[in-house]
């Protein structure tokens, strides 16, 4: 079974995702991380981001696991490093390299040959897996967003800066070539402005028959 969630940045799909995979005993599956780990691995190696031919030769040969919602790379568990700015910051124009996207969907895609999954990220309910079971769409408004992101405390930008970096984050991420995100037709679209992480887990959960 996949369950695929997709949405802007800041609008509680990996925390949803998460709690819905424990309620339901399945993977939770962060696809957003791949893309992190990668966009981590480049920034060390000093790697031009804009040299796609070099980015993607050094993507190819990179080691990508995912264990307990853990990113592996090379070997190292890199989950705690994901989330820094620098990270955030180059994560989408890398992300936005077709061929890099394929290399990142094959491995999601590997996961679910043995495993019932929730995956979150941008293009799961469109690309990914077009065929999941339940397709879910998370947004927010852009200030609530924003908040979501300075509570979590893992940025050292200000609130106005996240809000300025998260809404050219969506733009670029609305905006690729391939696996740009955008509301599935089937689809549920969920606005979580006004609800909490538990009222958007009922929502999810009363549509799902196991
Ligand atoms: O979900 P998260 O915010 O961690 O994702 C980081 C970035 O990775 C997104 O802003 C987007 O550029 C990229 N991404 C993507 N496709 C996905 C998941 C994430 O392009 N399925």
């Amino acid at each position: 079974m996949i369950i695929a969630i997709d949405g802007p940045a800041g609008t509680g799909k990996s925390t949803i995702a998460k709690l819905i995979s424990e309620k339901l005993n399945i993977t939770f599956l962060n696809s957003g991380s791949f893309y992190r780990g990668i966009t981590l691995a480049l920034l060390r190696e000093k790697i031009d981001i804009k040299d796609e031919k070099k980015v993607l030769a050094f993507a190819e040969k990179l080691n990508l696991d995912y264990v307990n919602d853990h990113l592996i790379l090379n070997g190292e568990d890199v989950n705690h490093l994901l989330h820094q700015d620098i990270v955030s910051e180059n994560v989408s124009p890398v992300s936005s390299i077709v061929e890099l996207r394929h290399i990142v969907n094959k491995k999601l895609r590997k996961v679910t040959e043995t495993q019932s999954v929730v995956c979150e990220g941008r293009d799961i309910t469109t690309v990914v897996f077009p065929n999941a079971e339940y397709k879910f769409y998370l947004d927010a408004s852009i200030d609530v967003q924003a908040q979501r992101r300075f509570n979590q405390g893992v940025s050292e930008l200000s609130l106005e800066e996240i809000k300025v970096t998260i809404q050219k984050r969506d733009e670029m991420d609305k905006n690729k070539k391939e696996g740009s995100l955008k509301i599935a037709e089937d689809a549920t679209y969920i606005d979580t402005s006004d609800l909490t992480i538990e009222q958007v887990c009922e929502i999810i959960l009363s549509k799902i028959h196991i």
